[in-house]
C-alpha cells in the first residue's frame, strides 16, 4: 500500500503543472540557446571566409585567440545554467501567485496568441530600455553592469552572463507582461521564450549575418546585431533590445561615432 502511494504520488508529481512548466521553459530555452549557441561557437572555432566577412569586429582576433575570455565565459555559462534548475521552478509561482499559467488546457487562438506576443515584446523592449539606461548611470554601471561590458568581443552566450540583479533586470523586464496579463498558456509561454532568446543570443552574435540578425528585418526600427556589438565596444549608446525607438527619441541611437567621443 505504501508503495502504491508512493507510485502515485511520483506519477502525479511528474503529471503537476509545476513540473511540466519547469519542463517544458527549460527545455524550450535550451534548444534555442544551443542551437544558435552552437553554430556561433562553429564558426568562432573553424575559419569560414563566406561567413567570417559578416564578423563585426574584424581588427581583433577571434575568440579562440583570447583564452582568459573563453575560460570566464564556460565559467559563467556554467553558472547560468545551473541557476535556471531553481529560478524557473520560482518562476512558476511568481506566476500563480500574480496570475495564473494554463498549463495542460486547450491552446489559445492564432489570434490571442499574437495578440500577446506583440505586448509581451513591446512590455519587454520599454522596461530593458529604461532598466539598461539606468544601469549606465555610474554607479550601477560600477557596481553590477560592469560585470556584462568585460565581453567588449561578445559572443551568444554572452548575452546571458551578467551580475545576478543585472539578472533580476532581465527577468523583470521578460516576465513583467505574461504575468500582469494575468491569464497565459505555456504554449505562448514558450513561443516568448524562444523569440526572447533568439533576439538576445542573435544581438550578441558578434556577426551581421544576412536576413538571421533582425536589423535586416525591419532596418529602420530593429537595432539588430550590429548596434548591440557597437554598444559592447563603447561601453554606451543603444540601450534597447527589440526596436531601437527608445534610442532615437532618446537621442542614443548610434551606429558611428568621431574619434572624441570614444574618448
Ligand atoms: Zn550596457
Ligand atoms: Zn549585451
Amino acid at each position: 500500500m505504501v508503495i502504491n502511494n508512493t507510485v502515485l504520488s511520483t506519477t502525479s508529481f511528474f503529471q503537476s503543472d509545476a513540473w511540466l512548466f519547469a519542463v517544458y521553459i527549460i527545455l524550450t530555452y535550451e534548444i534555442v540557446f544551443w542551437f544558435s549557441n552552437s553554430f556561433l561557437i562553429f564558426i568562432e572555432l573553424f575559419d569560414i571566409p563566406i561567413i567570417d566577412q559578416y564578423r563585426i569586429q574584424k581588427h581583433k582576433k577571434k575568440l579562440r585567440f583570447q583564452p582568459d575570455i573563453v575560460h570566464l565565459m564556460i565559467k559563467e555559462t556554467i553558472y547560468h545554467q545551473l541557476s535556471l534548475i531553481f529560478l524557473t521552478p520560482a518562476l512558476y509561482f511568481i506566476f500563480n501567485y500574480f496570475g495564473h499559467i494554463d498549463i495542460q488546457g486547450i491552446r489559445p487562438s492564432w489570434s490571442t496568441i499574437l495578440f500577446q506576443l506583440a505586448l509581451f515584446i513591446l512590455s519587454e523592449d520599454t522596461i530593458f530600455f529604461w532598466t539598461h539606461y539606468l544601469f549606465h548611470t555610474p554607479w550601477l554601471y560600477k557596481h553590477i553592469h560592469k560585470k556584462h561590458h568585460v565581453y567588449k568581443q561578445p559572443t551568444g552566450v554572452t548575452a546571458v552572463l551578467s551580475d545576478p540583479f543585472e539578472g533580476i533586470q532581465t527577468q523583470l523586464a521578460t516576465w513583467f507582461m505574461p504575468i500582469f496579463i494575468k491569464e497565459t498558456h505555456i504554449f505562448t509561454v514558450c513561443i516568448w521564450v524562444a523569440i526572447r532568446t533568439y533576439q538576445t543570443v542573435i544581438a550578441h552574435s558578434g556577426y551581421n549575418l544576412p536576413y538571421i540578425t533582425t536589423q535586416y528585418w525591419l532596418p529602420e526600427l530593429m537595432p539588430g546585431t550590429i548596434a548591440h556589438d557597437f554598444h559592447h565596444q563603447h561601453g554606451k549608446w543603444n540601450y534597447g533590445s527589440f526596436f531601437s525607438v527608445w534610442d532615437q527619441i532618446m537621442g542614443t541611437h548610434r551606429l558611428t561615432t568621431s574619434k572624441k567621443e570614444t574618448n
